[in-house]
Parts: C-alpha cells; sequence; structure tokens
C-alpha cells in the first residue's frame, strides 16, 4: 500500500474527456507530463499540435489565442504578459543593430520609451514621424528601416491618420507594418482588410489588458500576424524570451471574450454623448473624438471605421479628452480632475469604471505641440459601463466646482 500522499498524487481515476460546456476550462501548468520518451523528444508545440512546457501553451491559452486571431482578422496570435511586452516582442524580433524603427510622434508613451532605452542601447535606431502626414513617413523611410509602428487613433491626442495611406505606403516600400490595435480592438475596423480589398498590416499587437478583458483585472498582450513566416519569427522570440502567461489570466479573458462587442459599442456610444456634451462647456478650448466633426482625423475615421456598426453610426473606443482653456491654471485643472467622483484617477482603460488622467503633453511629444491643437492642458476620459447621464453629472460638477467659467 502507497503512502496517502503518494497515492493523492498518482490517483488512478480519470474524468471523461468529452465535457462540454459555455466556458472553456482553465489548465495551468509549468510541468507538462509526456507518456514516454519518444513522446518527449518528438512533440512538437510550435504549430499547436502538442503540448511540451507550460511556457509554450496549454488548451486554455491556445484556445485564446485562436480567438484573439479571429477577432484581429488574423490566421495566428502569440500571448504575452502586457501590451508592453507585445511592442517588445515585435521589436525584439524583427530589429537588430543597425536597423531602424519609425514610431508616430503620438504613439502609446512606452512604445517610445523602449525605443529610446534598450532599442537604442543595442544599436537600433529610431525616429518619429508625424502621424498625420504621410509625405512625412515616406521621407523618413530609409533601407535601414525595418519596422514602422502605426497606431489609430493615436494615444491621449486621438488623431486618426490615414492608416490606409501608412500601411500601403509600407507595403510599397517593403517595411513591416505593425499596428498597435488597442483601440480599434479588432472591432473598429479589420487590420488584414482596411479597404475592402485585402490590403493589410503585417502585424497587430494588441493590450488584451484593455477590451479584451474588460475587467480591470488582466494585464496581457497579444501579437497577430497572417503570414506564418513572420508569426515563428514572433514565436520563437517569444520563446526565448520566456513571454508566456498564466492559466487563470487566459480563462478570464476567454470569459470576457464573448462580450466584448457589447461592450465596445457602449463605452463608444457613453463617450460620444459626453464628448459632444464637452462640445458645449467654455471651459474645454477642444474635445478630441475622431467620430467628432472638426477632431483631427474625422474623415479617416469615417472612411476606416464609419461602416462598423449595425446602426451605421460607425465605431470608436469609449476615450476622448480635452484640451482645457489655457486662462485655467495647471492647479485648477488638478483640481478638476480630483473633483470628479465617479471618473476615478488611473491609467489604462476597457474595464468597468470610468477613468480620468491629465497628461503633460508638452513633455510627451517629440515634434513639438501639434499645430492641430488648441493650447491648455489635456484630459483623457475613458467611459466604464456607468449610465451615461450620470458620468455627465459627475462632468457638471466637477466643472462647476473647480473650472468655473
Ligand atoms: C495600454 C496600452 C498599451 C499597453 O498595454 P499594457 O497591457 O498596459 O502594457 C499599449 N498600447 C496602447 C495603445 C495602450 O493603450
Amino acid at each position: 500500500m502507497q503512502d496517502i500522499s503518494t497515492q493523492l498524487i498518482h490517483h488512478p481515476y480519470r474524468a471523461p474527456a468529452d465535457f462540454e460546456a459555455p466556458q472553456q476550462g482553465v489548465f495551468k501548468a509549468s510541468t507538462v507530463v509526456f507518456p514516454n520518451v519518444a513522446a518527449m523528444r518528438t512533440r512538437e508545440w510550435k504549430d499547436k499540435s502538442a503540448y511540451t512546457y507550460g511556457l509554450h501553451g496549454t488548451p486554455t491559452t491556445f484556445v485564446l489565442e485562436e480567438r484573439i486571431a479571429t477577432l484581429e482578422g488574423g490566421l495566428q496570435t502569440v500571448l504575452v504578459p502586457s501590451g508592453l511586452a507585445a511592442i517588445a516582442n515585435v521589436a525584439l524580433a524583427l530589429l537588430k543593430t543597425g536597423d531602424e524603427v519609425l514610431i508616430p510622434d503620438n504613439a502609446y508613451g512606452p512604445n517610445k520609451t523602449l525605443a529610446e532605452g534598450e532599442l537604442a542601447a543595442f544599436g537600433i535606431t529610431h525616429q518619429y514621424y508625424n502621424p498625420m502626414d504621410v509625405a512625412d513617413l515616406a521621407a523618413r523611410i530609409t533601407p535601414r528601416t525595418k519596422l514602422v509602428w502605426l497606431e489609430a487613433a493615436g494615444s491621449v491626442t486621438m488623431e486618426m491618420p490615414d492608416l490606409i495611406a501608412q500601411a500601403r505606403l509600407c507595403r510599397e516600400r517593403g517595411v513591416v507594418s505593425a499596428l498597435d490595435n488597442t483601440w480599434g480592438a479588432g472591432l473598429a475596423f479589420n487590420a488584414f482588410d482596411l479597404d475592402g480589398h485585402g490590403l493589410a498590416v503585417d502585424l497587430t499587437a494588441q493590450a488584451v489588458t484593455k477590451y479584451p478583458s474588460g475587467g480591470g483585472d488582466v494585464l496581457m498582450g497579444s501579437v497577430t500576424t497572417r503570414d506564418l513566416g513572420l508569426h515563428m519569427k514572433i514565436k520563437l522570440t517569444h520563446m526565448r524570451l520566456g513571454l508566456g502567461v498564466g492559466g487563470n489570466d487566459a480563462e478570464a479573458v476567454l470569459r470576457a471574450l464573448p462580450s466584448i462587442a457589447l461592450r465596445y459599442h457602449a463605452q463608444d456610444k457613453a463617450a460620444r454623448q459626453l464628448a459632444r456634451w464637452c462640445l458645449n462647456q467654455s471651459a474645454f478650448a477642444q474635445v478630441l473624438h475622431p467620430a467628432l466633426d472638426g477632431s483631427p482625423g474625422h474623415a479617416h475615421w469615417r472612411q476606416l471605421c464609419g461602416a462598423a456598426d449595425a446602426r451605421g453610426q460607425g465605431a470608436a473606443a469609449g476615450l476622448f479628452s480635452v484640451v482645457v482653456d489655457a486662462r485655467y491654471t495647471q492647479a485648477q485643472v488638478d483640481a478638476f480632475c480630483d473633483a470628479l467622483k465617479l471618473f476615478k484617477l488611473g491609467y489604462s482603460w476597457g474595464g468597468p469604471v470610468s477613468l480620468v488622467v491629465p497628461y503633460e503633453l508638452a513633455t510627451m511629444r517629440n515634434q513639438g505641440w501639434p499645430a492641430h491643437l488648441a493650447q491648455g492642458t489635456v484630459v483623457r476620459f475613458a467611459t466604464g459601463l456607468e449610465a451615461a447621464d450620470d458620468l455627465q453629472a459627475d462632468l457638471q460638477q466637477a466643472l462647476a466646482a473647480a473650472l468655473p467659467g
């Protein structure tokens, strides 16, 4: 008779395999057990035909990868521990000493920080380009350019670039184009068919942290491709850097994914109601939301995202920014943010709680203050899932308290 501890670990019972339920079960593993040495020597994980080690995938992560690939309009996806890790995985897979990466001036800030830190230290150079001027991007592409980052809409200032022209330019010049698709989330437009005729970016990175998770409680990222060779480059770097994700996090995202379109469009609707209301508030010199007529790149948004929802309203993330009129001091703007009660101070977005962040834009743009922006302090709002009228009342009371007309 074996000891009880041995019996509990090596228990003979196997549950029947044909269990089916609405949600995918969560498999957690570092060690994966092989039936024999031959299997250990021959099993292949790179094509998802078998399992070898937790870092290389489990049924839970394989299923989530396939669903994110479908969401993005791609064919292959790798999951990484954060949206920023997705950006880093792409850069480290595709760039080597002597290469150059081009990044839009309104990119997600840490993408720039990575280029200025580790990439620069590895002898990889970078240039920032004007996201609203395709000719500026074209002029910066040289034989050393090996990666162009695209972002639509841009971070914080919400400019919608001419993504179709940018992707076409990269294709014509033979440079890999990588779209940070966190804003569009695979729902506002199809990054792998931008023009309805198959024009595609080469890869998308997404902060799964935002809309796919939807809970404000998971950090994860994804890199999606439609080219197997490019996918394998990303995947081998992913393996060498050890960027696997945990089963519980993957399961949380799988549970949230069926409602992503409902949440995306609900947060979009609320954000547009609030953005339109903000247009009429004299404290705000400018409201930045690509679906607003007059917001930078609005025509590009209509072209790219105008048909993306059934109501014919087009689609957008639940994000907008305001430029608080320059007649107010920084202390008054800070007091406005502090006075908000439903909008919490915090980074990220896509979760149930509405969020607000004041930004020091002058320190974030390398090409100077954008000509299309009014002077003042930029404040970004992200709508959660609270009722839009309650959020509007919150904005109104904070305005009255801190930014009197
Ligand atoms: C949040 C965000 C990221 C990074 O995601 P994390 O999971 O927080 O690392 C990358 N790109 C964009 C556009 C984002 O908004």
